[in-house]
């Protein structure tokens, strides 16, 4: 069996990715991304028996934004069960995440839950669920990476929210196909939310470990059935980059998340999670360097799922 020393892999692919000069473009939707040093680039890599290792900026805290919707999904999941799937397909799209995809179909059911349209729909659910949706979500994902210091960040909450005019018309389209059944303002209010949750690479490492280990927490704790984490394991694989998803499957094969401040989370079974953040993004919205960094990574250490 082939010994790997991940150690000077990450080191490599650090140090040759950091002389790359085109480094993509930082979203610019709203200030507050806008305004990240595009310079930023770090890694953190968990292997299942924990022996973590980070570099560059991997303890600096960024927006997740659409990483956030496997934690939702995740919460829904262990909330409703199968009866989700009523309400949301598991299909990939050929669109950009914001496309109003579910004009398509014409029946309100978004294709998957990692498009905005899906993500909105598992909101809606989680807002009906929950009693105080803002802290028990936030509670939900302090206990998943047994990690208090994570938080929300207000002013891209703010900012999102006069920004939103796109999402504000999924949610409508959504609300006139009978697939939102609260408010749309206060669902749309909780998506953002969730969208500003701010991680670190090691934070976001430490939250995903669930999906490595068949649903149970860094601490033990089980919060998906190892047949539900499967699935979400196969919806990021399959829907997670959007309409990229079949190039990263390509160059890096691993199932993973992206969002529009530059992070990525990816998941090896029952071996490790990674992720990555640098905040330039590629022409479809997902982190340049870190795409790379992952194909470095899955090919040097010839660890990828497939
Ligand atoms: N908050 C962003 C939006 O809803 C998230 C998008 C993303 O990260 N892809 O537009």
């Amino acid at each position: 069996k082939k010994q790997v020393d991940f150690e000077s892999v990450l080191k490599h692919i650090y140090i040759e990715l950091n002389k790359e000069v085109d480094r993509g473009q930082v979203a610019s939707y709203i200030p507050e991304l806008e305004n990240v040093n595009p310079k930023h680039f770090g890694i953190h890599l968990r292997p299942i028996d924990d022996s973590s290792i980070g570099i560059g900026d991997f303890c600096t805290p960024f927006s997740i934004q659409s990483i956030c919707k496997v934690l939702s999904l995740a919460h829904a999941l262990q909330l409703l069960g199968a009866d989700l799937w009523k309400r949301v397909g598991v299909d990939p799209t050929h669109e950009p995440f914001n496309f109003l995809s579910l004009t398509e179909k014409g029946n309100g059911i978004p294709n998957n839950p990692f498009i905005n349209a899906g993500a909105l729909v598992i909101c809606d659910m989680l807002y009906s669920q929950l009693e105080n949706p803002e802290k028990d979500f936030l509670d939900f994902v302090r206990n998943l990476s047994n990690d208090n210091s994570i938080d929300y960040d207000k002013k891209v909450y703010e900012s999102e929210k006069t920004n939103g005019h796109r999402n504000h018309a999924t949610a409508s389209l959504l609300k006139s196909l009978n697939n939102l059944h609260n408010d749309v303002e206060q669902v749309l209010d909780f998506y953002y939310l969730q969208c500003s949750l701010r991680m670190s690479c090691e934070q976001l490492s430490k939250s995903f470990y669930f999906l490595m280990n068949g649903g149970k927490n860094i601490v033990g704790k089980e919060f998906l059935s190892p047949s539900q984490t499967k699935r979400l394991n196969a919806i990021m694989l399959t829907c997670g980059f959007y309409n990229d998803v079949g190039g990263f499957a390509f160059n890096v094969g691993l199932p993973a998340k992206s969002g529009v401040g530059g992070g990525i989370i990816a998941i090896h079974p029952k071996k490790y999670c990674i992720a990555t953040w640098s905040p330039g993004l590629n022409q479809k919205g997902n982190s340049l360097l870190g795409i790379k960094a992952l194909e470095m990574f899955t090919t040097e250490t010839e660890l990828s799922i497939f």
